[in-house]
């Protein structure tokens, strides 16, 4: 999709608090209560730090917005540009009680939406501040919202999904035999900072019988010629998106059964990254790799749903899995990872970011998909 590369701005931010102003009003929820973490920072584009102090947005159904925050991070919060924005900034002093400040000047509504992230200490203090006022999850109107991407956005991904990648393709400098799986997930690290990310997010490195352990991340376990090993990596790039992406990868000869499952598991992911098109529902793209598993006979080994949704977090909204019946539109942008796990020998995995366009599927994951047997 050719198109002219913009950063998100301003603008992108008042159309997703009009849109989410819009949204609250047709689920008749009168605010929503936003406080630090990924809704934040899509609605307004502030990275603030959840703490004990309270941050919070007060988004109206009716339009106008404010800014709740701690006197002393009034500066922090302007120079996120949420000035800009049209919102109102509430600086409230180190004893007020931020709670009370809120309901006062909500005053009687029946209903807010509390951010799905909110400490539950907080929202338990705006249910006293609030006794009338039923709360329900902010999620159920900003989800749907977050999970279908914008221009700007699928260039955000793209950009972290080329990252990732580069670093995918120096796999072979790190993975050699007599190297722990520790000392090769900190090169990756710093190899994942160096790629552009400004975080690290996770790295599995999992060889041998540990890949048989979905979400194990490192150990001292030290690599041995004939490994299989599995690797997940992922970061967070300066505009907040994210990447993550796995391959596995074999030190020489993998061992037959490995050899032998893994390219049932690669046709697996490849049709489901085929069922990929607006319409489909999510659950179905989840069958189309399960049943390539199944028929091989390896139904068993495949323990977890075939993705999820990705963006400002990791894991969000659409989850690629049985029983959502929710359907792709243009602009999701998820994982496809279909995995087979084979208990105390070795595992695998690929994992692409799929970006479901007009016509199909839009890999923003590049690198090949075989074995990456490393000599
Ligand atoms: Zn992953
Ligand atoms: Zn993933």
């Amino acid at each position: 999709m050719p198109h002219e590369s913009t950063e998100i701005g301003r603008s992108d931010y008042i159309n997703r608090l009009d849109r989410a102003a819009s949204a609250a009003a047709s689920a008749r929820l009168d605010a929503l209560l936003i406080s630090p973490g990924s809704d934040l920072r899509y609605l307004i584009g502030y990275d603030a730090i959840p703490m004990e102090r309270l941050t919070c947005l007060v988004l109206r159904a009716t339009g106008e917005h404010w800014l709740v925050v701690p006197e002393l991070e009034t500066a922090a919060a302007q120079a996120a540009g949420t000035q800009d924005l049209g919102l109102e900034l509430i600086p409230w002093p180190e004893t007020a009680d931020p709670f009370a400040l809120v309901a006062d000047r909500l005053g009687t509504v029946s209903a807010v939406g509390v951010d799905n992230h909110m400490w539950a200490e907080k929202s338990l203090r705006f249910a006293e501040a609030m006794p009338a006022t039923a709360q329900r999850l902010a999620g159920s109107v900003l989800d749907p919202l977050r999970a279908v991407k914008t221009v700007h956005e699928i260039d955000e991904l793209a950009r972290a999904g080329a990252a990732i990648d580069s670093v995918h393709a120096q796999m072979a400098n790190w993975l050699q035999p007599g190297r722990s799986e520790r000392e090769v997930a900190d090169d990756i690290a710093a190899a994942i900072l160096e790629a552009g990310h400004v975080q690290v997010d996770f790295v599995i490195v999992a060889s041998g019988p540990n890949g048989a352990s979905p979400h194990h991340e490192v150990s001292d376990r030290v690599l041995e010629s004939g490994d299989p090993v599995v690797v997940d990596i992922g970061g967070t790039m300066p505009s907040g998106y994210r990447s993550d992406s796995t391959r596995t990868y074999s030190l020489g000869e993998p061992p037959p059964d490995f050899a032998e499952y893994y390219p049932v598991l690669q046709a697996a992911q490849a049709a489901a990254v085929a069922a990929v098109r607006p319409g489909i529902a999510c659950q179905d793209i989840d069958t189309a790799a399960r049943t390539v598993i199944a028929d091989a006979g390896y139904a068993d080994l495949f323990i977890h749903r075939t993705g999820h949704g990705i963006g400002l977090q990791t894991h969000e909204n659409p989850y690629i899995v049985e029983g959502n019946t929710e359907t792709m539109q243009a602009g999701h942008a998820f994982s496809v990872e279909p995995g087979i796990y084979l208990p105390g020998r070795h595992g695998a995995r690929i994992e692409d970011i799929i970006v479901c366009g007009d016509n199909g599927p839009i890999p923003l994951n590049k690198r090949p998909h075989g074995i990456g047997v490393i000599e």
